[in-house]
């Protein structure tokens, strides 16, 4: 005589995958669902993952890049695009183009600043002067 075990027994569920009646330890928990656990068990679950993940390796790679952007994403000081480093700590653009451009807008502040200094330094030489 084989026991019926069946939806009136709540401590075991079908799975919608592998059609086995298993514990429902045996599904992970969902609380988006009206049972409260998946329909697919662990491992059938696990195993469409491990499938999804082969067959999208690039959505796959995209998600992590996306994942490591909001860690550790900093702001590009030339563009204003978000970027993550991995040159060095401390790198503050995007690509080497806004590397560039950002170099050469501190050389161009560096060097009116010193013009300024320059001019200053003249005038005041000017007035000591008798
Ligand atoms: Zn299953
Ligand atoms: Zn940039």
């Amino acid at each position: 005589m084989t026991k019926y075990i069946g939806p009136s027994n709540p401590t075991v569920k079908r799975c919608a995958h592998c059609r086995r009646w298993l514990k429902a330890s045996a599904f992970r928990p969902n609380p988006r669902l009206r049972s409260g656990l998946n329909s697919w068990c662990r491992e059938c679950a696990a195993e469409r993952t491990r499938q999804w993940r082969a067959e999208n390796p690039a959505y796959v790679g995209r998600v992590n890049v996306a994942r490591r952007v909001k860690q550790r994403s900093k702001r590009c000081a030339v563009c204003g695009d978000d970027f993550v480093p991995t040159q060095r700590k401390d790198q503050e653009c995007c690509s080497t183009e806004c590397t560039r451009q950002l170099k050469a807008r501190r050389e161009r502040a560096r060097r009116a600043a010193s013009s300024r200094n320059k001019s200053k330094t003249h005038r005041r030489i000017k007035e000591v002067r008798p």
